[in-house]
């Protein structure tokens, strides 16, 4: 059984379709690539699937369950996660209050000190270990992001949708981003990811969903897709 199913999903703002007929499936556990140019999309996409946009047409599933016309909060319930292109922080509150605000989203919110320990963990699990005292207004970039992930992770998602994650960093950071992403896949987790950083897409996906203008061009294994002379013309450049 898929772990999502886009079935037909069309978004129109006006007389603009920014999302036209999209189908797919993830399997549990896969990592997958959502790619395309500026324009094709991409975070319309995002947005449907994680409830902040309402469909024009077609439907949304998660495992037997339509979630399409849930509010975001109900399909947050359901298990999935994501991050937004710029970072959502909470500048005046401390990094591990960041967290702490995440999870109080959870059906079941935890206090005192099973709270503390969970930042603890989710903290450490993204590279932040012993940083929850410090305030979120004076992390690096690559830090916001790494809290930014432990944020979205609060919820212990099934699914985790990144929009462009790793875009920015330098080629230190995006090792480390790579590797913090991996170290995700080996927990299960299912990872839907909109990203431009090409060395990331091939290090980290082994399948990827080409867009453009809207409509699904590609879809198959990442070395066959990128290698696809289509997307090589919509999206890659010649
Ligand atoms: P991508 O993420 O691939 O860059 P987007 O999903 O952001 O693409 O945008 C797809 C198309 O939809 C673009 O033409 C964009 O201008 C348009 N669009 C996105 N959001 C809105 C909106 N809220 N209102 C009107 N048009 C929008």
């Amino acid at each position: 059984m898929s772990l999502l199913r886009l079935n037909n999903v069309t978004k129109r703002f006006g007389g603009l379709t920014a999302v036209n007929g999209l189908s797919f499936d993830l399997a549990e556990g896969e990592i997958v690539g959502l790619l395309g140019p500026n324009g094709s999309g991409k975070t319309t996409a995002l947005n449907m699937i994680s409830g902040y946009l309402p469909l024009s047409d077609g439907s949304i599933g998660l495992v037997d369950e339509t979630i399409s016309g849930l509010p975001p909060e109900h399909i947050a319930h359901r298990g999935v996660a994501r991050t937004f292109q710029l970072v959502r922080a909470l500048p005046s509150l401390s990094v591990g209050e960041n967290v702490l605000a995440a999870l109080a989203f959870r059906k079941a919110p935890l206090w005192g000190a099973g709270a503390k320990a969970e930042i603890d963990t989710l903290l450490a699990d993204v590279g932040l270990g012993g940083r929850a005292d410090q305030p979120a207004d004076s992390l690096t970039y690559i830090d916001l992001k790494r809290m930014e992930l432990a944020r979205a992770l609060a919820s212990d998602p099934r699914l985790l949708l990144l929009d462009e994650w790793l875009a920015g960093l330098n080629p230190t950071e995006l090792q480390a981003g790579i590797e913090l992403i991996s170290a995700l896949r080996q927990r299960g987790i299912t990872i839907l990811l909109v990203e431009h950083v090409m060395d990331a897409v091939r290090a980290l996906c082994t399948r990827c969903i080409v867009m453009n203008t809207g409509s699904k061009i590609a879809d198959g294994p990442t070395a066959e897709v990128l290698a696809d002379a289509e997307v090589i013309r919509a999206y890659l450049g010649a």
